[in-house]
């Protein structure tokens, strides 16, 4: 699929951010390319469209970027997973470790119904930990977990072990 190759050289590598010795994966810059963020947009739709998802979960900050146009398009419903005390409402939370340290997420009490079925939608998975909170919060409350999507897997970080037997499928690795 020659959109693949178009995504992959539209993210942007920046060394040594947020900190020495990190290559940060910059989605920015493909953002910045209509045709490239449609083809990523459209990637995934055609994956999901028929799967009877009625939630796309997307992670603080850049599944908010990726997750809605996926959401409209397949007919579901779009549910924020933030950063602690950013969701004014009443809010369920899952902690997970950090490299150095330890971080929350946290999800409207009411946004989901159990027994429906997510997609969980982020730009990267590096370590595994964000998403696997998120998976974790979801099935909490009784929400199946159909796939992981990301634009981006960091394969020898071996994120995709935290997921269970949760699929992740991915762009570019
Ligand atoms: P994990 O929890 O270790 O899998 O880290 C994934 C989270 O960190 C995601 O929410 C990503 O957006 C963010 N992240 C880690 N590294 C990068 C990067 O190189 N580019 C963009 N986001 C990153």
């Amino acid at each position: 699929d020659d959109r693949i190759a178009r995504i992959a050289s539209s993210i942007r590598v920046i060394p040594d951010f947020p900190k020495p010795g990190i290559l940060f994966q910059d989605i920015t810059t493909l953002l910045l390319n209509p045709k490239a963020f449609k083809d990523t947009i459209d990637l995934f739709v055609e994956r999901y469209k028929d799967k009877n998802i009625n939630v796309v979960a997307g992670i603080e900050a850049r599944g908010f970027i990726f997750g809605p146009p996926i959401a409209l398009a397949i007919g579901a419903k779009f549910v924020p997973m933030r950063k602690p005390k950013k969701l004014p409402g009443e809010v369920i939370s899952e902690e997970y470790s950090l490299e150095y340290g330890t971080d929350v997420i946290e999800m409207h009490v009411g946004a989901v119904q159990a027994g429906e079925r997510a997609l969980v939608v982020d730009d990267l998975i590096a370590t595994g930990g964000t998403l696997s909170a998120a998976i974790r919060l979801l099935e909490r409350v009784g929400v199946d977990v159909v796939e992981c999507a990301c634009l981006i897997e960091l394969p020898e970080l071996k994120g995709r072990d935290r997921l269970g037997d949760r699929p992740l499928y991915v762009l570019i690795s």
